[in-house]
């Protein structure tokens, strides 16, 4: 997707309008950070600092780059009587096409989700979120009343350009002189926003946001900065504060670490790594095309960011520096994983980061929920990719259960410490939500019982704990959900007073409700584990589970999923009438419309009614009956 491009030439550069989805972004920018505007310097210096990292590695083995002697940079200044503050990087520049493709429009792959998720939030919420996560670019416009982008591509072909805007709804490009590498950012300040041309004002930003943004940051003669490769001091050099410092700017995240995990290694294997696990982070960061969580450095110096590849996938939310010289410079996903060196590096950091999240778990659960609360979804994928470790993640995997607080999240070995000892298999449950599946029918005899059942309230859960083709275990004890579980072992208390539909009633019923609804059910049968409600719909022995089935749905809407067996609960005061009616009348029209809502009444506490026309046009008639009896 590119911009708009307009046919007529205007004045002597090009006109385009911005994506429509830009203006948006821009208006809720601008509404929602006006408490927070002086975060733009902090984008535009990150995007500097990012743009020379680049350039920085592609002259690492490519001399004949453009202007390729030229320092490496940001240079700050300001102006008062022309109000502008400008920024300057001799990074790699941006082409024509970079120019629209970059500050044109958002067809990056996690702005649009970001800009969604901004959307949801509201105005208070979006502040929030975009003080996390930052913005970019576009939020010099919350200072500037224009911008002005000067810049010449690394490219030895490039041509000087320049990008100009007032933020409304179109921006020009125009060729100008500019004989160095890199961009030159201008912001004529708006009438409000006049402090930002004092270079007091713009330093205290800087010390603030940027300080140790590893590229020297200059006004005039003077470095702002500080730069310190803190990750090579010792621990007990690094203060709480610089550790927090650091974590936002290796990582443009505005919060705290929820984590830092700083170590030195010595010997054959020589490195430093200073990683952090956010409390939160971006869709884009997470989901996004390539994560870029981790730098690497060799001796202090920035070699790559891209997708290292020395973490396995599922913890991509790690961020942080690794540092070594046994390190090939140009890494790349293959290289580290064919490199046994960086395999090697990358086994103990996993390693550590693991221990790390198993010592929140036992030593303090708070920080381990908020952990849990943004990352499970994205950690959980390692049952499924990462074998080698998958009984080490088992043990890590936290759920909820029937018969512990709200919210208060378990083990599978806590759980398995607590089964009786008769129990042998673990029981779990899925539903959207814990009210949804503590309301499932299946779930009563093991509250009648007492027996603890996993709550598993994220779509994945299921899918992931097995592997797809054998049933999942944990320490030898199977895992089933609870309408395939064995109850054999559990000691019926005598239920001989409660009332039963005789199975003479029963047998009609089951082929009257056959006759109406035997299409769309494999099969009625008696069920022995319902408590109070009336029926319940289970897999059959060897079936999907209804949860699994939704997962397979959603990925393939043709998808028709098997047929599950109908259980009817003969201890029920409905169920019971309906036999005795069956038997004396099995071709009723009320006891076909019962069995029908029944039926579908179960579809819809599992979410998989399709249509409900019918069910509502028959609860009318089941109204009308009902008042029929009243008296008005
Ligand atoms: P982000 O930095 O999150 O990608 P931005 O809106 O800040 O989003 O920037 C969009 C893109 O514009 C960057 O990804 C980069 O490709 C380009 N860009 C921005 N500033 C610079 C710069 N100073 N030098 C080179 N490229 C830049």
């Amino acid at each position: 997707m590119s911009g708009e491009e307009q046919v007529t030439e205007v004045k002597k550069g090009e006109e385009f309008t911005f994506q429509a989805e830009m203006k948006q972004l821009l208006h809720l920018i601008i509404h929602s950070l006006y408490q927070h505007k002086e975060i733009f310097l902090r984008e535009l210096i990150s995007n500097a600092s990012d743009a020379l990292n680049t350039a920085h590695s592609r002259l690492l083995v490519d001399q004949s780059l453009f202007d390729a002697d030229a320092k490496l940079g940001i240079e700050i200044s300001t102006d008062k009587d022309a109000k502008t503050l400008t920024i300057t990087d001799s990074g790699i520049g941006m082409s024509r096409e970079d120019l629209i493709d970059n500050l044109g429009t958002i067809a990056r792959s996690g702005t649009q989700g970001f800009l969604e998720q901004l959307k949801a939030a509201g105005e208070e919420g979006a502040s929030d979120l975009i003080g996390h996560f930052g913005v970019g670019f576009y939020s010099a416009f919350m200072v500037a009343d224009k911008v002005v982008v000067r810049t010449r591509s690394i490219e030895t072909d490039g041509k000087a350009l320049e990008w100009s805007s007032e933020g409304g709804n179109a921006f020009e490009i125009s060729e100008v002189e500019k004989e160095t590498r890199g961009t030159e950012i201008i912001l004529h300040l708006n009438e409000e926003n006049q402090d930002f041309a004092e270079d007091h004002r713009v330093k205290s930003v800087i010390k603030k946001y940027s300080n140790y943004v590893f590229f020297p940051i200059t006004m005039g003669e003077e470095q702002v900065n500080e730069i310190t490769a803190i990750w090579t001091k010792r621990k007990s050099e690094v203060t709480e504060e610089e550790y927090e410092e650091f974590f936002k700017t290796v990582s443009g995240n505005f919060g705290k670490p929820l984590t830092t995990i700083h170590t030195t290694v010595e010997g054959n294997l020589q490195y430093h790594a200073l990683l952090y696990i956010p409390e939160s982070a971006s869709f884009e960061q997470l989901f996004g095309k390539e994560v870029k969580g981790i730098k690497l450095y060799c001796r202090k110096v920035f070699v790559h960011d891209g997708d290292t590849g020395l973490l396995p996938p599922y913890l991509r939310f790690v961020t942080g520096v690794v540092d070594s010289e046994d390190l090939p410079l140009n890494v790349s996903r293959e290289v580290v994983q064919n490199n046994p060196v960086s395999a090697k590096i990358g086994k103990a950091l996993t390693k550590k980061v693991l221990g790390e999240i198993e010592s929140m778990a036992k030593n303090d659960m708070e920080t381990f929920k908020k952990f849990w609360t943004s990352f499970s979804r994205v950690f959980k994928e390692g049952l499924r990719s990462d074998f080698l470790r998958k009984e080490q993640l088992l043990e890590l995997m936290h759920y909820e259960t029937s018969t512990q607080d709200a919210e208060s999240l378990h083990t599978l070995s806590a759980y398995v410490e607590r089964m009786p000892e008769k129990q042998t298999e673990i029981y779990y449950v899925a539903g959207d939500s814990r009210e949804a599946a503590l309301l499932n029918p299946k779930i009563e005899y093991f509250k009648k019982h007492n027996i603890e059942v996993l709550l598993f309230l994220d779509p994945v859960d299921e899918f992931v704990i097995g592997d797809g083709f054998s049933e999942a275990k944990y320490k030898e004890k199977p895992l089933k959900e609870i309408d395939q579980a064995d109850l054999s072992w559990i000691e019926e208390s005598d239920d001989e007073d409660v009332e039963q539909a005789s199975d003479d009633e029963l047998a009609s019923l089951i082929v009257a409700m056959k006759d109406t609804i035997g299409e769309q059910v494999e099969d009625v049968q008696k069920s022995s584990r319902l408590v109070d409600s009336p029926c319940a719909l289970v897999s059959s022995k060897d079936g999907m589970s209804s949860q699994m089935e939704k997962m397979m749905k959603m990925m393939n809407e043709q998808f028709e999923g098997s047929k599950r067996i109908l259980e009817i609960n003969p201890k029920n005061s409905i169920i019971r009438a309906l036999a005795k009616l069956a038997k004396k009348d099995a071709e009723s029209d009320f006891l076909k419309a019962c069995a029908e809502q029944l039926f579908e009444n179960v579809m819809l506490i599992e979410g998989n009614l399709k249509s409900t026309e019918k069910m509502v046009a028959r609860n009318y008639v089941f109204m009308e009956k009902a008042l029929e009896n009243v008296d008005a």
